[in-house]
């Protein structure tokens, strides 16, 4: 096993409901460390930009509007095979798919408004995370 990054995005359903810390200490609890965190709001270019491989989906539009329909905090977790750990501690992108404890299945609202994002592969962790952070934001 090696140590790695990947990108996390606490969503605005999240957010909204004062979840932040709740959801940090399930990664912190499962061995992630959050090595950069920044709360924003995203632009509708943004968002269309982030979720481009998603541009011909049909949720696509539905998407977007959601992740610019309140703050949403960017971070970048660290740990031993990070990508898949966080997979795992998120859960399944529809709740009630996702397994008990799961993030996912403690806290999303639907399987749009899931309370997180995180990257998919090592390759779109690299990209991801250097779409919101320079090197320079990031303190393991
Ligand atoms: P994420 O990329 O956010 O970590 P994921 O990899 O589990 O989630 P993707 O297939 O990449 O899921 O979809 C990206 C996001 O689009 C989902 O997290 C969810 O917010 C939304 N989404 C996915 N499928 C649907 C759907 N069928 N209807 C509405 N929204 C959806
Ligand atoms: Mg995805």
């Amino acid at each position: 096993m090696a140590v790695e990054r990947t990108l996390s995005i606490i969503k605005p359903d999240a957010t909204r409901r004062n979840l932040t810390g709740a959801i940090n200490a399930k990664f912190e609890e499962a061995g992630l460390r959050i090595v950069a965190q920044r709360r924003i709001r995203l632009a509708r270019a943004d968002a269309e930009s982030f979720y481009d491989v998603h541009r011909a989906r049909p949720f696509f539009g539905s998407l977007c509007d959601f992740m610019t329909s309140g703050p949403v905090v960017v971070q970048v977790l660290e740990g031993e095979s990070a990508v898949a750990r966080n997979r795992d501690i998120m859960g399944a992108t529809d709740p009630a798919k996702a397994a008990p404890g799961t993030i996912r299945k403690l806290f999303a609202e639907s399987i749009e408004a899931n309370s997180v994002h995180g990257s998919d592969s090592a390759e779109n962790a690299a990209r991801e995370i250097a779409f919101f952070f320079a090197g320079l934001d990031i303190v393991g």
